[in-house]
């Protein structure tokens, strides 16, 4: 088929841009005492914040207010914290270890695409193995025969030792977080995720029967993690990049406590806090309820898939002569650490002509909706939306600087071709 025309704005005079360019990116040179500060504020606030929500949910009755009120008025904060961590025994190291190991085995051995980053701001491309959809339903399989062969506790036994095994998990994060700044400073090379929920079966070991909200949750999961593995390997070729490699967790940061700890302890806990909820706190909502939450979820993720899908068209993944006929570009250039310059592509039209960030609205709403099964008893439930939104909100905004040094002019353009960030007519 013969290529399809792209209308697109060019900018005069945005040379004197890329011959001074700020390799950096939005990547800071220097830190003040106080951002360091304010870092390991959030490290060791993240690392509490898993393990408070767990006990929250496990002694509390899933209520924060009487968990910091515990600890605040009624027994010293030590007290609190000797009496509720969960105790670690070697059950939950040994099953941790054997996960870790399965999974670093499980990459090694099943096959995929090689494929590279886009250009690091030093000008490099890293490769990467792309075999997290396969890996994942493998480890699905082994879960299921588990199952079969030893009962629904075998699978609820997880959510059962789910304390130590969130302890265990913030200890090999934190080892792996110190390991890949050792290793960055010793050898850098120039300068990956899953996810999964034993809580419906902890429920239905409970209970004797699964919630509809459940049930809704556990489809909200299971979209997102098939979606992230089944986008994975989306080659772009105007970055020549995957279409992961391009996100900015792995385009822009580098490997470290965010990367290296969260995986392993942040997102079991904080991502898959609704199922844990629910398995403790079973809610059965109203069939009508339960039905518009499914669709507003939906629309939520079609908003994100359909707008990450339209920048993987503009960027060369994938053809879809529909969209592509009217999509609408700012052809803008800029420069790596090397020296080449390279040309890049902005859209301004389909959601990316609405606001700036659709992607990151689709990913708030579905994740509004996600949390919204768990009715509106606690505020426990919604730490994951609350987090959501702190977490794109600021990364607009960190995006933004970034491609405003990247691209200059051309991001400039593109602001005033499409002035809304989230919010049409708000923000
Ligand atoms: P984006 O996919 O929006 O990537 C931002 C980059 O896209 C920019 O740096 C720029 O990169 C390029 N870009 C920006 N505007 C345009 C445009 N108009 N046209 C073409 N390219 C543009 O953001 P993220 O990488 O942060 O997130 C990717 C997805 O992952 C999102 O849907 C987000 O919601 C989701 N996400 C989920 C998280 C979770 O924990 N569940 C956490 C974070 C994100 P370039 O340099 O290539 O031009």
């Amino acid at each position: 088929m013969a290529p399809v025309p792209v209308r697109h704005v060019f900018l005069q005079g945005a040379d004197k841009e890329m011959r001074s360019p700020n390799i950096f990116w939005g990547r800071r040179k220097h830190v003040s005492a106080f951002s360091g500060l304010l870092s390991l504020g959030l490290v060791v606030g993240s690392i509490f914040l898993t393990l408070f929500l767990h006990i929250s949910l496990e002694h509390f009755g899933g209520s924060i207010w009487v968990s910091i009120t515990e600890p605040l008025f009624v027994q010293s904060p030590l007290v609190f914290i000797l009496r509720y961590l969960p105790a670690v025994s070697t059950g939950p190291v040994l099953g941790y270890a054997g996960w870790v190991a399965v999974q670093a085995m499980l990459y090694t051995v099943v096959p995929g695409k090689v494929v590279h980053g886009p250009p690091t701001p030093g000008g490099h491309s890293h490769a990467y193995l792309i075999n997290g959809l396969l890996c994942w339903f493998l480890t699905l399989c082994c879960f299921a025969l588990a199952g079969y062969l030893g009962g629904v506790s075998v699978i609820a036994s997880v959510a059962r030792d789910w304390g130590a095994l969130l302890v265990v998990a913030n200890i090999y994060g934190l080892i792996t977080a110190v390991l890949a700044y050792v290793k960055a400073h010793v050898s850098p090379t120039f300068g990956r995720d899953r996810r999964f929920s034993a809580f419906m079966a902890k429920q239905y070991e409970t209970f004797g029967s699964i919630s509809n909200s459940m049930v809704a949750v556990t489809l909200f999961h299971a979209i997102y993690t098939i979606d992230f593995f089944a986008n994975e390997d989306w080659y772009l070729p105007l970055t020549n990049a995957a279409w992961y490699l391009s996100t900015i967790d792995i385009a822009l940061d580098h490997f470290g406590f965010c990367l290296g700890w969260g995986p392993a302890a942040w997102l079991p806990m904080i991502y898959t806090c609704q199922a844990q909820y629910l398995a403790l706190y079973p809610t059965q909502l109203p069939w009508g309820i339960f039905s518009i939450l499914l669709t507003a979820g939906l629309a939520g993720y079609i908003l994100f898939r359909l707008s990450n899908y339209e920048k993987q068209i503009l960027r060369g993944s994938g053809s879809n002569h529909f969209i592509e006929s009217r999509q609408r570009v700012i052809r803008a250039q800029y420069a790596t650490g090397s020296g080449d310059v390279h040309e890049s592509q902005l859209l301004y039209s389909g959601c990316w002509g609405i606001v700036r960030h659709p992607n990151y609205v689709g990913d708030i709403i579905f994740s509004f909706c996600t949390c919204l099964t768990c009715g509106w008893n606690h505020i426990l439930p919604y730490i994951y939306f609350i987090y959501m939104t702190c977490l794109l909100v600021h990364r607009s905004h960190r995006d933004e600087k970034r491609c405003s040094t990247k691209y200059g002019a051309y991001w400039e353009e593109y602001k005033r071709l499409v002035p809304w960030r989230m919010v049409p007519g708000i923000f």
